[in-house]
């Protein structure tokens, strides 16, 4: 993300990548609090890092060698918690990102939990299941020493799934002699993973983007969405969204978009993107670049894909009123500021995609005492927790007039400083 293009590197300042970006937003509410410079340095800073080698043997018979990591960055509220990520340009300073966001995000919709992260730089569609089965076990083998039900507790992100689940926590079982269903999140139902887990992340979005799009003062029937993504998240946000009554005209993946005025029928995609892998070629709306989604004069817009995909390059031309952030640093701080500037509403991912870590900690919870909760009892605690944060952080940004981002990372701060300093510097 940092390589700037021979040419073009007199004309544009480097692109900031997504450790820069999580630091300047930390530096931002440490300012505001009024903290020192020292506790900005331990809060930048994560409390463990392991990296690792992972070889594979492939189906044919031979090895590759791919990089492994996992990034501890906060225990001050508990065991570190987060997702597991595979993809090709993953990397330390990004999974020291994404831990970072994890700890916000915990504290911030208050579980008892610090941040985590972990990855693997490859890409999984070029894999068969047993391959990635065999990376997966041998990855585990390579962290178990860090990891635990007390420790650090991985859950699925882009490219893992209950599957991926499923391996880790067999394998960390077996090394222990007997099953650990607490050491993971996003298990199968079947092996102890919780009701309602998988649609969590894309629940909570879209509880947080009716309740922004009130606040803004738009009638959710009234309103119309554009969702970038098509994955764990994406899919099921513009389901609950198009359930809500809301109109939403395009949908993205990384292949490319589709838009329908009228609003696209979310379940006829769902199975063309079943049948094809891709939401192009869905004959229920129009081909749309997918950069141009970005740009749509929508009412709300839903980037449930990757980091930094809002910048100082395009934030000027967004056409949305209200943003929430399903993916993990969407907006990079420049974005940031232009959106504010031109008055549109950013609701944070460490508040609106919260939902995944939330139902999460209900699974932890549920497998530790080997007692199973109902469909309909995880998600009225969901609900219950993201509106209240969502109430919580409007409440803060308000009173000291600040946009909601500063407010939920200032929010999220200042209860793991002060679990730090109730804990004490050890010696
Ligand atoms: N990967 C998800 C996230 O970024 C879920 C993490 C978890 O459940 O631990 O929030």
């Amino acid at each position: 993300m940092s390589t700037v293009i021979d040419g073009a590197a007199t004309l544009a300042a480097p692109v900031a990548t997504p450790l820069e970006d999580a630091r300047a937003q930390l530096a931002e509410a440490i300012a505001l609090l009024g903290y020192s410079d020292g506790t900005r340095q331990m809060l930048a800073t994560p409390r463990r890092e392991l990296t690792v080698a992972v070889p594979l043997r492939t189906d044919a018979g031979e090895t590759r060698l791919f990089t492994g990591y996992r990034v501890q960055h906060n225990f001050s509220r508990g065991p570190a918690k987060g997702g597991l990520r595979y993809a090709p340009n993953v990397n330390l300073d990004e999974v020291r990102a994404l831990a970072m966001w994890m700890t916000w995000k915990c504290a911030l919709l208050d579980v008892p939990y610090g941040g985590a992260k972990g990855g693997i730089a490859i890409d999984p569609r070029e894999h068969s299941q047993a391959e990635l089965e065999r990376v997966t076990r041998r990855y585990t083998s390579e962290i178990l020493p860090i990891i635990g039900p007390e420790r650090d507790i991985p859950a699925p992100d882009i490219g893992t799934d209950e599957r991926t689940m499923a391996w880790i926590m067999d394998t960390y079982s077996v090394n222990s002699g007997y099953t650990v269903p607490g050491i993971v999140t996003g298990k199968p139902i079947a092996l102890g993973g919780s009701q309602g887990r998988a649609s969590a992340t894309s629940r909570g979005v879209t509880h947080i983007a009716l309740a922004a799009l009130r606040h803004a003062g738009i009638t959710q029937r009234q309103a119309t969405a554009a969702v970038q993504g098509f994955g764990k998240v994406g899919a099921d946000a513009a389901r609950f969204l198009a359930e809500a009554g809301v109109t939403v005209q395009a949908v993205s993946d990384q292949y490319g978009a589709v838009f329908n005025a009228a609003g696209l029928d979310i379940e006829a995609l769902g199975d063309h993107v079943q049948r094809t892998g891709a939401v192009v070629g869905f004959a229920g709306g129009e081909a749309l670049d997918g950069a141009a989604l970005l740009e749509l004069e929508v009412d709300l817009l839903v980037p449930a894909a990757v980091e930094g995909v809002l910048h100082e390059g395009n934030a000027g031309r967004v056409g949305a009123k209200v943003i929430v952030e399903g993916a993990n640093g969407p907006t990079t701080p420049d974005a940031d500021r232009i959106l504010r500037e031109r008055g549109i509403l950013v609701v944070p991912d460490i508040l609106a995609n919260a939902g995944g870590v939330i139902v999460s900690y209900f699974e932890w919870v549920q497998a530790n005492q080997a007692y199973w909760w109902r469909a309909d009892e995880v998600e009225s605690r969901l609900e219950e927790r993201m509106l209240s944060a969502w109430e919580h952080v409007l409440g803060y940004a308000r009173s000291r007039d600040l946009s909601l981002r500063t407010a939920a990372t200032a929010l999220a701060v200042e209860r793991v400083a002060e679990a730090h300093k109730l804990r004490g510097l050890y010696p």
